[in-house]
């Protein structure tokens, strides 16, 4: 039998439109998660705030909610000598919204960059696909375990490290894989790039061939780019399109950071987002619930 995450590819296939959830660091930090701290181990030490986090944006209309588990890959995790707990972090990150989450709702493990270069990126890079491989595979069976519905390879910078964290989680379980990219807006050519120097086209197509299911952007900028990205990427597939921007760019004020785009403000954009071709939806750093609840009433006024 077909795993129930299977749903939301079907879903968004059928015309359906679903919300994605809004950002993590923002609230970690208002709860008190220290710069330079491990947000991951708050799966753990502080459970109780990641878990209402979670019902937070349940409850402000996310159909899709992920997992505190970005950073959880064991390369990244050895950053905070914590590599050894990769697989109990991780379960714990997975039954933490399983635990919340309302009948109708999914489960996105969330698996970010691991901030290792890859080897061909001279001279810095020094890590193989195999590496990648081995590393997102161990994260991505423990999300597994802990009851995600579906994967959310997100924020990739390199085209190596994205197809390799969408291998490995083919290779660990039937359930589908939503994979984004992190694109800057290069001002002077009036356009949008990957690290890497890719367009929206061509990272659309070359995910797909990776073997997402669900492809598109996260973090970045605002909506405004996203329009721009997502049409691009609409141009060149037919695969189901996610985009979940930031709430613009952010504005330091002394240690404080904010972003650009309230609630209100950032929701404006979705109609536009959703015309250009996105079918999953939601929002990355500078957002918090009560942006999630504008977007999800853009939705919704869609249904009619
Ligand atoms: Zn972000």
């Amino acid at each position: 039998m077909k795993h129930r995450g299977w749903e939301v590819v079907e879903r968004v296939r059928a015309g359906e439109m679903l919300v994605f959830d809004g950002g993590y660091g923002t609230m970690l930090f208002a709860a008190g998660l220290l710069n330079g701290a491990c947000p991951e181990l708050w799966n753990d030490t502080h459970a109780d705030v990641v878990r209402e986090i979670h019902r937070g944006y349940f409850e402000a209309g996310s159909a899709i909610v992920e997992t505190n588990t970005f950073g959880g890959s064991r390369l990244k995790l050895n950053e905070y000598q914590l590599g050894e707990r990769t697989r109990e972090l991780n379960e714990r990150g997975a039954r933490l919204v399983r635990s919340v989450a309302p009948a109708g709702g999914y489960v996105a493990g969330s698996i970010g960059p691991t901030s290792r270069l890859p080897a061909e990126y001279e001279p810095l890079g020094d890590t193989t696909d195999e590496e990648y491989v081995e590393t997102f595979r161990e994260q991505a069976e423990a999300l597994a375990e802990g009851g995600v519905d579906l994967f959310a390879v997100e924020t990739m910078m390199f085209p190596q490290e994205a197809f390799a964290a969408i291998r490995a989680c083919k290779q660990v379980a039937d359930l589908p894989v939503m994979a984004t990219m992190f694109f800057q807006y290069e001002e002077l050519h009036d356009r949008d790039r990957t690290m890497w120097g890719e367009s929206p086209a061509k990272v659309a197509k070359n995910l797909r061939e990776a073997g997402a299911d669900v492809v598109g952007m996260n973090c970045g900028r605002g909506p405004d780019r996203a329009i721009v990205i997502i049409r691009e990427m609409r141009a060149a597939t037919e695969t189901p399109l996610v985009a979940y921007p930031n709430a613009g760019l952010p504005i330091t004020t002394g240690d404080r950071v904010t972003y650009e785009l309230g609630p209100e403000q950032m929701a404006r954009d979705y109609p536009a987002l959703l015309d250009a071709g996105a079918s999953i939806v939601g929002a990355c750093c500078g957002s918090g619930p009560e942006h999630i609840r504008k977007i999800a009433e853009v939705v919704r006024a869609r249904r009619k």
